[in-house]
């Protein structure tokens, strides 16, 4: 099959990625074997490409946002035919009887294993997935629209669980990239009154037309205090910006796998039962629980189509700001 193999990471307009030949991934035990239609470019693969987030297997390819068709099934797997149209995420595995597993909270998990990071990913002709771990899709998304919202849509939408927000709140959304762009869509369904931060006129541009009832810059305060903020930003900076719009009692959730640091700050930020909150990956009923809502809202996204020979383009495109929602490679083009 051919694939794109990060063997070194480095900047991304330095083209990381080198498309190559590799052989055909083998559906071990309790395994699938997917072709993978589209996968999207989420902005962890660029920090994997760029080594903002240390390399975990060397050489790897990257990519954790796929859609296919099932095309081989290891030993023990009864509920996937050849055909089924299925897709895999970030959460590539779990242990499934630690602590945290046991409690329903696998995406803490410390044996838990990442598409594309731990293991082969998305940006291949084919990806073998464990099929515990591998999604169905609700009819009514194209593999195209579906791709984006499997990370960056996923991970929006437990931010906005873990922020607390309730139907009508008023949400800060800081900063405004592709998981941005979904999780107001859910928000707005909501019924919540959105405010977004973006130091960029375009993405301001962008959330109005969504639905945004106010934009500024990281530094203005929002015309009200707001129940709950969510910061994409991966910059500490923008953390406690979003602390100082919150009101009493309100939740910052920061959605960000790779943070530069949190300045110091005055406790009175914090004061008033304020929350910070990091949140990290999903858990698979996060998944279902939101392709389920995206289908009914239904929750749309612009795409930027590329070969997989041009993953480096989509990496440096997206590194640069240019990518308008998300950029997802088609391995069969
Ligand atoms: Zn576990
Ligand atoms: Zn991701």
């Amino acid at each position: 099959m051919r694939a794109l193999v990060l063997e070194r990471p480095a900047p991304a307009a330095t083209g990381p990625l080198r498309l190559a030949g590799a052989p055909d991934p083998v559906a071990g035990p309790g395994e699938l074997v997917l072709r993978v239609a589209a996968c999207a470019v989420c902005r962890t693969d660029l920090q994997i490409c760029e080594g903002d987030l240390a390399p975990r297997r060397l050489p790897i390819i990257p990519g954790h946002q796929a859609v296919g068709r099932v095309v081989a099934i290891g030993r023990g797997v009864a509920d996937w035919r050849p055909g089924d149209r299925a897709a895999i995420g970030w959460l590539g595995g779990a242990c499934g009887t630690c602590r945290a597993c046991s409690a329903g909270r696998e995406n803490l998990c410390r044996a838990a294993t990442f598409t594309g990071w731990d293991r082969d990913g998305g940006f291949a002709e084919l990806v073998a997935v464990r099929a515990d771990f591998t999604l169905r899709l609700p009819d009514g998304f194209g593999d195209l629209d579906a791709a984006p919202l499997l990370c960056g849509g996923v991970i929006g939408y437990r931010s906005l669980l873990v922020s607390g927000i309730r139907p009508g709140g008023r949400l800060g959304l800081y900063g405004f990239g592709a998981s941005a762009l979904l999780a107001i869509q859910v928000a707005r369904y909501w019924g919540c009154e959105v405010f977004v931060a973006t130091r960029s006129p375009r993405e301001r541009d962008r959330a109005l037309a969504l639905g945004a009832a106010w934009t500024g810059g990281y530094d203005d305060p929002p015309p009200a205090p707001l129940d709950a903020a969510i910061t994409f930003a991966p910059a500490g900076t923008v953390v406690i910006a979003a602390l100082r719009a919150v009101d009493r009692g309100g939740t910052v959730a920061i959605n960000a796998i790779h943070l530069d640091r949190i300045p110091e700050f005055p406790y009175e930020d914090l004061w008033g039962e304020r929350s910070l909150r990091s949140v990290a990956n999903y858990t698979r009923e996060d998944a279902r629980a939101f392709l389920d809502l995206a289908a009914r809202i239904p929750v749309r996204t612009e795409v930027e189509v590329h070969s997989l020979a041009d993953g480096n383009l989509a990496l440096a495109r997206l590194a640069a700001g240019e990518v308008a929602g998300a950029a997802v490679l088609l391995p069969g083009a």
